[in-house]
């Protein structure tokens, strides 16, 4: 049922990939004097690795894949956007998406020309199983599946989204930003048995790396090799390769972005719990990411209070199902502390 050869762009099926300097000589040299660059040493003055041979070894070792299994972006938002320019044809294919949900595959695919399907989630924010399993459009390329989900905070059971993987015939991108806060597990276990299962994860999120910009596609080889044709050749500079290589290899970081974690899910029941108890407070969602859902009587009003008082959170509330929402990212302890104090004077 599903064949990768055919979903790929019919242009893109036999494209030759741009060939850097760096592809055609790979290893040690004593001048370099074939890539324009500026000769005088600087730290940045030569290219990245195009190829990001080291960060995909360490990446793929730390995950437990094979390095051909992984892409690194700029953010995990180029992968969407690879995704998409890969695998759906302007003006004639469709992406699936459940909203509410994040806004950048809808705004990809608008880019890109590409048609969005909406099969918006129901009124708990879980999936709506019948309406995916019903649909039978060889024009459905790509459905993201955002688990847990920006913005309701929930995550959705392994074995439902496995059951979509695999009645679709396109791909399915299950976007695991944030999945370092979730109780509920990953589907990297899964990759070995779907084909067409993509995976994204994201360094802006628990690692704590947002403005370095650098997140990955996971997938099979042959998946990741169609990405890698199309991809801008240096996307992730040498700064960022080197601080993801660095933090990837220290123990005492990882523990780090693990200590952080945990005190960022205490922090979040801390908050849920204590935001569930003010005034105009209808509905605290739970949550597995690193932030809250929180349905009020009167979003507008507390946005612009909190605001006043220094305080940003974003408002959701003319997203689908989200009427009167406000979604709060868990901060410090200090920080959670003053957004209650504030929130509690915004009677
Ligand atoms: N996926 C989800 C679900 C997100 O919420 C975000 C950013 N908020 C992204 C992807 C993009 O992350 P990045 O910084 O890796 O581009």
């Amino acid at each position: 049922m599903f064949d990768l050869e055919q979903l790929i762009r019919p242009h893109l099926r036999s494209i030759q990939r741009y060939s850097s300097a760096r592809d055609e000589f790979f290893g040690e040299a004593s001048v370099y004097l074939d890539a324009n660059e500026s000769p005088f040493a600087n730290r940045l003055n030569r290219y990245p690795d195009g190829n990001q041979r080291e960060l995909c070894k360490v990446g793929s070792t730390w995950l437990g894949l094979d390095p051909k299994q992984l892409l690194f972006v700029n953010g995990s938002d180029e992968g969407i956007d690879l995704l998409i320019r890969a695998f759906a044809e302007p003006g004639q294919d469709r992406i699936l998406i459940s909203s509410p949900t994040y806004g950048m595959y809808k705004v990809w695919a608008e880019v890109s020309g590409v048609g969005v399907v909406d099969l918006p989630l129901k009124e708990d924010f879980e999936l709506d199983g019948e309406q995916l399993a019903q649909r039978n459009d060889n024009r459905d390329k790509l459905l993201f599946i955002c688990s847990p989900n920006n913005p309701s905070g929930n995550s959705f059971p392994r074995s439902e989204i496995l059951s979509i993987v695999r009645n679709f015939s396109g791909l399915v991108v299950v976007d695991e930003a944030y999945i370092d806060f979730a109780s509920s597990p990953s589907l990297l276990v899964d990759l070995a048995n779907c084909p067409n299962l993509v995976i994204l994860r994201t360094f802006s999120k628990a690692w704590g790396f947002a403005g370095l910009r650098v997140g990955m596609v996971i997938a099979s080889p042959s998946i990741i090799e169609v990405l890698r044709r199309i991809k801008p050749p240096y996307n992730i500079g040498t700064p960022a390769q080197d601080k993801i290589i660095s933090a990837l290899s220290c123990a005492q970081q990882l523990a780090q972005v693990k200590t952080n974690v945990e005190l960022l899910k205490a922090e979040r029941a801390r908050l849920g719990q204590a935001i569930g108890g003010l005034p105009s407070v209808v509905r605290v969602f739970p949550s597995q990411g690193n932030f809250l859902l929180v349905r009020t009587s009167d979003s507008k009003r507390i946005y612009e209070c909190l605001l006043a008082r220094g305080i940003v959170v974003r408002d959701r509330s003319n997203q689908t199902g989200c009427s009167g929402c406000l979604r709060v990212s868990v901060g410090t302890p200090d920080e959670n502390d003053i957004l209650l104090s504030c929130w509690r004077s915004c009677v």
